[in-house]
């Protein structure tokens, strides 16, 4: 095991972090990235399976993404979109977001992050209903385990009840279901198919419970990232879409994780077979090259939202020149070099069955699943048995993964590889012989 770097955590507070084990026991420290591979300060070449935090989806490296930066930063380092004023970057970047996305959403409010475009969420939501004079349309249903980001309000929207507990959230307004989890909560005999309706369905009890006259919007990723990659059966979206119809409430997709190529497609919602009305994107719009995100309107939230007078809502980086022009740049490479369709067609299946073929067979692991470019492994005692700690022996397990140069990240006792979509065949069978070897 390499030596772990105390100095690191002398003045820096970590997210996620048991900080003061931190401070005793030292962190790595990650000097540069090619590919799909990082590199610590003390040489160590590790193999990158989370892509950073699902982000870093054109792998490392790529100096196109840096000239640009440069280039805009020397020409124009910052102005923003407030006042009358806007810059060619952030115009060039939500003309290719409208080219990018099927074409009823044309309308784009950019953030600094995949949190700050969940709260904008949340204010957009709202701020469409006064507009088309139904106020009282404010109640928000997410789902417990959802992950929405960190602030106030993703927290809020989001259903990780120790975050919750931490931060005397949520705030008004939001409420929760159960999630899609096949595997903790179907009944005996249930298939797959009939879970997912019947999940769906605890939608609809929800908006009941609470009057489809006070519910605003149902807020969900397509597939549940940092909740431990909850794969919902394929009935669950539809029938989502049909209840969110039937009563109109707004269909909200967190594309944070899933948008630009994760699931095989440019988005998650395509892939689930659903239109949301909005959806929230990071991440991979940058492949994390520069912090960037944003909420995409549907015509007719956007049409909603422009009736409704002045937007009391924004931020001082909302459509910075810089970011915009390095998200240009990498949805130019993911259109040029056709990333997108390789994962669909070629990469994802092959990385999908020499996933099951490693960890499928051993004992050790449980509910062995994926979609795309992410999959998961339960790790247990015996096949349906977990551990007595599961959180316990999931982070074992990671850690034995660290220690071996490979970075997988764990949830309660679920293991989770997501790695950059430019991965080759041959670097999946490097990635998943590491994992082997250290199982
Ligand atoms: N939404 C989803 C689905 C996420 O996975 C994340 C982060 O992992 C966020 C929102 C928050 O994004 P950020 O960490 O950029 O604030």
């Amino acid at each position: 095991m390499t030596q772990l770097n105390k100095a690191a955590m002398q003045h820096n507070l970590h997210p996620f972090s048991n900080n003061q084990e931190l401070i005793d026991k030292g962190v790595r420290v990650i000097e540069r990235g090619e590919g799909i591979y990082i590199y610590d300060t003390d040489g160590n070449k590790i193999i990158d399976g989370m892509s950073g935090l699902w982000c870093t989806n054109i792998g490392y490296g790529r100096t196109e993404l840096s000239d640009v930066a440069k280039a805009q930063m020397d020409k124009l380092a910052y102005y923003n979109t407030f006042f009358q004023t806007s810059n060619t970057a952030v115009i060039a970047l939500a003309n290719k977001l409208a080219e990018v996305t099927p074409s009823q959403y044309n309308h784009v409010f950019f953030t600094g992050s995949g949190s700050e475009s969940c709260d904008s969420m949340i204010r957009l939501v709202r701020h469409y209903w006064r507009s088309v004079g139904k106020p009282q349309k404010k109640i928000l249903i997410g789902r417990w385990n959802g992950y929405h980001g960190s602030t106030i309000g993703g927290t809020s929207m989001g259903g990780m009840k120790s975050m919750h507990e931490q931060g005397d959230l949520p705030i008004a307004n939001i409420t929760h279901i159960e999630q899609p989890a096949y595997y903790e909560l179907h009944e005996a005999g249930e298939t797959p198919e009939a879970f997912g309706l019947k999940a769906a369905n605890w939608l609809e009890e929800k908006i009941l419970e609470v009057g489809a006259d006070n519910v605003a919007a149902f807020v969900a990723e397509p597939i549940q990232g940092a909740g431990g990659v909850i794969i919902p059966p394929s009935t669950y979206w539809p029938r989502i879409q049909e209840i969110c119809r039937q009563y109109d409430v707004l269909i909200v997709s967190d594309e944070v994780i899933c948008g630009f190529g994760r699931t095989g497609n440019w988005f998650g919602f395509e892939t689930f077979g659903f239109e949301p009305d909005i959806f929230t994107f990071a991440k991979g719009v940058t492949s994390g090259y520069q912090p960037l995100g944003g909420v995409m309107l549907s015509d007719r939230v956007a049409a909603g939202v422009l009736q409704g007078g002045e937007l009391q809502h924004g931020f001082t980086y909302s459509g910075h020149p810089v970011t915009s022009a390095v998200a240009l740049k990498n949805l130019e490479i993911l259109q040029e070099e056709q990333i997108v369709e390789r994962v669909r067609d070629d990469i994802a299946p092959y990385f999908q069955q020499r996933w099951q073929e490693t960890f499928a067979p051993f004992a050790h692991a449980d509910d062995v699943r994926g979609c795309g470019m992410i999959a998961s492994f339960k790790v247990v005692k015996a096949k349906g048995e977990p551990f007595s700690d599961p959180a316990r022996a999931g982070s074992l397990c990671k850690d034995i993964f660290f220690g071996n140069n490979l970075i997988f990240r764990s949830t309660v006792d679920n293991i989770i590889c997501a790695p950059p979509l430019v991965i080759t065949k041959a670097e999946i069978d490097e990635m998943l012989a590491l994992a082997a070897k250290s199982l």
